[in-house]
C-alpha cells in the first residue's frame, strides 16, 4: 500500500524525524489558511499524488511543475488553484496522469545540498538495505544508472537493527561530518525505526537536505507498506486513498482476490500463481498481451469466482477472456458455476476461451455446456493461448 507525502510527514513527526512543518489542503481557501497558519517567509506548495517526479511533471492544462515555491499566502492560493482538480503527468504516472485532490503546503527550506536516503527490503540478504547518495534530488534514477559508484549501500542485520556507528558511517559517507553527524545519524535511526515498526517495504527520502542554516531535513517522502502486515496497523490502513488505486484492484481487494491490473487486452482467470504466470507468458508468446494477473487460488468460493469474472468483463480494454484451470484443490464445477453466475447478470461482451482440467472436470464441462454460453473450449494451455489470441484479434477487428 502507498500513502501520500503529507501522511508520510505525520508518521515521520511521530517518530521524531526532522521534517519541515506542513499542512494539507483540499481547496484554495484551505491552502491560503494553511500558509497563514504556518507563518513562514517562504512556502512550498506540493501536489499530493501517489507518484514521484512531481517537480518535473506537467499538468494537462499546461501548467508546469507539481511543486512550487511561494512567498505569500496569496501566492500559495494561486498555486493551489492551478493544481487542485487538475491532472498531473510525471515520469511515474504514465500518460494518463493523476488527479490532484490535495496539496501539501509546507515551510520551504533554503537548500544547500540535496541527498538521497532510502531503505528497502533486499531479497538477497533477507533484510533491510540502506541506499544513500550525495547526488539526491530529481535525477536520482540517472545517477543510479550512469554512476552506480555514487550509490552507497549498507545491509542491516535484521536482528540487531541499524547500529549507531552504522548510521554515523553513512552520514560521513554522505559528507555529513562535523556538526551534521549527530542530527543526521539521529534522523537515519528514526527512519529505520519507522521502517521496521510500520512494516514498510520501501522508505525513500529524496531529497534529504542540508539547509543553509546548517540543519538536516527529510524534505520529500515516499513510503510503501507490506500489505500482509497491514492487519496490525489500522492507523496506516486509514491512510489508504482508493482514488489513487487501480479501480479494478480496489474491487478485487473487496473480495480478497489475488488480482493485479495490467494494460493488455486478454483477461485471464487462473488457479495458482505459477500457472497464472505461465498463462500470462504463453499469451505473450503467441502475440497477445495479458490484461491482468488473477490467481483465484485453491480455496476460492463460487461467489469469489463470480466477482472475479465480473471484474474481467467490466474492464474496457479486455477483448477476450481466457479461463485456465488445472483443478487440484479448486474444483472445476465451482469455476464453471462462477462464470455462469457472472455472465447471467452482465452478459458476455467478448469471446471466452476455457480450458478446464482436473478435479470435477466432467461436472464443470457439463455445467458450461448446459448453460449455452458461447465459449470456445481448449485442450491444453498452448491450444488455449493460441485460441484466445486469435479470438481477441478477431474481436478487435470486428469492432
Ligand atoms: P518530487 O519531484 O515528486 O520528487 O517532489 P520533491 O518533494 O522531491 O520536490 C522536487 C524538488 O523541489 C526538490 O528536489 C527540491 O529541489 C524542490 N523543493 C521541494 N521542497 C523545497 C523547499 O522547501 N525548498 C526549496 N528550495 N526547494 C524545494
Ligand atoms: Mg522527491
Amino acid at each position: 500500500m502507498n500513502i501520500h507525502e503529507y501522511q508520510a510527514k505525520q508518521l515521520m513527526e511521530k517518530f521524531g524525524v526532522a521534517t519541515p512543518p506542513g499542512r494539507v489542503a483540499s481547496t484554495p481557501d484551505e491552502a491560503e489558511e494553511a500558509a497563514r497558519a504556518l507563518g513562514a517567509t517562504t512556502l512550498v506548495v506540493k501536489s499530493q499524488i501517489h507518484a514521484g517526479g512531481r517537480g518535473k511533471g506537467t499538468f494537462k492544462n499546461g501548467f508546469m511543475g507539481g511543486v512550487h515555491l511561494a512567498k505569500t499566502p496569496g501566492q500559495v492560493r494561486e498555486l493551489a488553484e492551478k493544481m487542485l482538480g487538475q491532472t498531473l503527468v510525471t515520469a511515474q504516472t504514465g500518460e494518463e496522469g493523476r488527479l490532484v485532490n490535495k496539496v501539501l503546503v509546507a515551510e520551504a527550506k533554503d537548500i544547500e545540498r540535496e541527498l538521497y536516503f532510502a531503505i528497502v527490503m533486499d531479497r538477497a540478504t533477507h533484510g533491510p538495505v540502506i541506499i544513500a547518495s550525495t547526488r539526491g534530488g530529481v535525477n536520482i534514477e540517472e545517477v543510479a544508472e550512469h554512476n552506480p559508484e555514487l550509490m552507497i549501500r549498507l545491509s542491516v542485520d535484521p536482528l540487531l537493527g541499524l547500529q549507531g556507528y552504522e548510521a554515523r558511517n553513512i552520514a560521513s559517507q554522505l559528507n555529513l561530518g562535523g556538526k551534521y553527524i549527530a542530527p543526521a545519524s539521529k534522523l537515519f535511526l528514526a527512519l529505520y525505526k519507522l521502517f521496521i515498526e510500520c512494516d514498510c517495504s520501501l522508505l525513500e527520502i529524496n531529497p534529504l537536505v542540508v539547509t543553509t542554516d546548517g540543519k538536516v531535513y527529510a524534505l520529500d517522502a515516499k513510503f510503501n507498506f507490506d500489505d500482509n502486515a497491514l492487519y496490525r496497523h489500522p492507523d496506516i490502513v486509514a491512510f489508504r486513498d482508493v482514488a489513487e488505486e487501480d479501480p479494478r484492484e480496489v474491487e478485487a481487494s473487496k473480495f480478497n482476490l489475488n488480482y493485479i491490473g495490467l494494460d493488455g487486452n486478454i483477461a485471464c482467470l487462473v488457479n495458482g500463481a505459477g500457472l497464472a504466470m505461465s498463462t500470462m507468458d504463453i499469451i505473450q508468446y503467441y502475440g497477445g498481451k495479458p490484461a491482468n494477473f488473477l490467481d483465484v487460488g485453491g480455496g476460492a468460493s463460487e461467489q469469489q469466482v463470480t466477482e472475479a469474472f465480473k471484474i474481467l468483463i467490466a474492464d474496457p480494454k479486455v477483448e477476450a477472456i481466457l479461463v485456465n484451470i488445472f483443478g487440484g484443490i479448486m474444483k472445476c464445477d465451482i469455476i464453471a458455476q462462477g462464470i455462469i453466475n457472472a455472465v447471467k447478470v452482465t452478459n458476455l461482451p467478448v469471446p471466452l476461451v476455457v480450458r478446464l482440467e482436473g478435479t470435477n472436470v466432467a461436472a464443470g464441462k457439463k455445467l458450461l455446456q448446459e448453460s449455452n454460453l458461447p465459449l470456445e473450449a481448449a485442450d491444453d494451455i498452448t491450444d488455449a493461448a493460441k485460441k484466445v489470441v486469435a479470438a481477441a484479434r478477431k474481436h478487435s477487428e470486428a469492432a
